[in-house]
């Protein structure tokens, strides 16, 4: 370890890794940058947007047998929100990645200098590359700015530090070609769940509520800055809302929301689910909160439901004149084989390919969702289950879908069975409920309920303290105020 005094302050800054080539300072936030064995200031660094994040410096753990302690972080913007880079050292010396994105975590080690890389600008979704004999394929390409830091960083910068990175996926390795410097720089890894790193010194559910106010996932409430009506998304782990009256594009990934682009919908549109609904699946308590009807070229359009669950996090329902079907993404991707693709020795054979555009958007999504999104799908089957290959301008998204009887969307929505229910008032009040959706009109009671649903899970996790149910309490309240008055 080498120690120094900040030349702005005089606060004593540690170098922990000898490849640390700069450190912010913490009390001044100074830049200070290390050659030989003298430093020097090179102006401030923007402090890291306070997040929901469950990793700090410091936090240790273990990958693939090798233990690492986090020693810096940068964050990084681009057009879907933000992301961190944390910044690893392993006990022999070598340094890591661990890249945070919506509670979706990948691993990567520096794997030396990329052999031939293709150009940035020609990187194009799925195309192929080999790496050491290895056939990748092109998942997404990004330009982003880095907007803050923190710690010891491998590498110098500041303000304004332009990231270009293409994300390359096998099977369930994922890398990374960094055309940030020249040359072209591999980072090899995996998706990891936070889980299975048996992290130590991860941040505290009482640290992230002193920092930022609310628990990671609990709702947040806004009034939408382009119309005012009430929004709510689970905090840090949505970047962009779409608002259900005015259609605006919200981004809620930073502290304060802003609108990104105004509205330009809404026809009205009848779904069988609505905003907010919370359903009982496989013993959890899942909320949908964000919408989609999208729309293939023939004009055959679907309903896509992204359900949220405070720690199981995300999936996708979709219901289509087929039926209902449950979808993942994936991690593993499958290899191509001919026409075919193959996963985990099973083989999927060609179904369907198609487009499929945004018609409709509406609630809080985990990524860019706008109405006019459009991208390439290819559906594989095999062995009962579909795979969806999701093709747009930048990116390349695997899924699994399954289909679900009709019976189980309705017990775990508490829906009486179509036939048996013209005569039941609790249906009647379904529809009440997917008329208002329909009209855009009110909300109030599907985010109230999502704000209940949301946090009452929160209250119990947190031990029960009184604070936070009081609080949920209140925010429900004051909500719920403004229509019995209008009554
Ligand atoms: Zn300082
Ligand atoms: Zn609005």
């Amino acid at each position: 370890m080498y120690r120094t005094a900040c030349p702005s302050c005089g606060a004593e800054v540690a170098f922990r890794s000898a490849a640390s080539v700069m450190a912010v300072c913490e009390y001044c936030r100074g830049t200070l940058v290390r050659d030989a064995e003298s430093v020097r200031e090179q102006g401030k660094m923007s402090a890291v947007i306070e997040d929901y994040s469950r990793i700090q410096l410091g936090t240790s753990g273990l990958w693939q047998g090798k233990a690492f302690t986090v020693l810096g972080r940068i964050q990084l913007r681009y057009d879907a929100g933000f992301w961190n880079e944390w910044y690893a050292l392993f006990d022999d010396g070598a340094a890591g990645w661990l890249s945070e994105s919506n509670g979706l975590y990948v691993f990567t080690v520096d794997a030396g200098l990329a052999e031939q890389p293709p150009l940035f600008d020609k990187l194009q979704p799925d195309m192929p590359w080999r790496h050491q004999g290895q056939a990748f394929r092109l998942a997404d390409k990004r330009e982003a700015q880095c907007t803050g830091g923190e710690g010891e960083l491998p590498f110098v910068v500041g303000a304004g530090w332009q990231a270009r990175v293409g994300d390359w996926r096998a099977a369930e390795q994922f890398l990374t070609l960094d055309y940030s410097e020249t040359p072209v720089r591999v980072y090899l890894g995996q998706a990891v769940r936070l889980e299975d790193l048996r992290c130590q010194l991860l941040r505290e559910d009482d640290a992230i509520v002193a920092a930022t106010g609310r628990m990671r996932g609990s709702v947040v409430q806004l009034a939408c800055p382009a119309c005012g009506s009430a929004l709510s998304y689970p905090s840090g782990l949505a970047t962009q809302l779409v608002c259900p009256a005015c259609a605006a594009v919200v981004d809620c990934s930073a502290d304060t929301a802003q609108v990104v682009a105004q509205g330009q919908q809404l026809a009205a549109v009848k779904s069988a689910l609505a905003l907010g609904e919370t359903g009982t699946i496989d013993g959890r308590r899942w909320t949908i909160i964000g919408r989609l009807q999208c729309q293939d070229g023939e004009g055959e359009r679907w309903f896509e439901y992204l359900l949220f669950h405070p720690t199981a996090g995300f999936f996708w329902l979709v219901e289509s004149e087929q039926g209902w079907s449950r979808v993942q993404l994936l991690d593993h991707w499958p290899d191509v084989d001919g026409h075919a693709v193959k996963l985990k020795n099973q083989r999927y054979v060609p179904l369907y390919s198609y487009s499929s555009t945004v018609v409709h958007a509406a609630g809080a999504f985990n990524w860019r969702a706008r109405v006019g999104d459009r991208v390439a799908v290819s559906d594989y089957s095999g062995n009962g289950t579909v795979l969806s290959c999701e093709t747009s301008g930048n990116e390349v998204v695997w899924s699994r879908s399954q289909r679900v009887d009709q019976g189980a969307v309705l017990r775990w929505f508490k829906r009486m069975a179509p036939a048996a229910a013209s005569a039941r008032p609790q249906v009647l009040k379904n529809e009440t409920s997917l008329r208002s959706t329909s009209e855009g009109g009110s909300l109030l009671t599907p985010f109230i309920t999502l704000l209940l649903v949301l946090n009452v899970p929160i209250w119990f996790i947190s031990g029960l303290d009184g604070s936070v149910f009081f609080v949920t309490l209140i925010a429900a309240l004051a909500l719920w105020w403004p229509s019995l008055r209008e009554q």
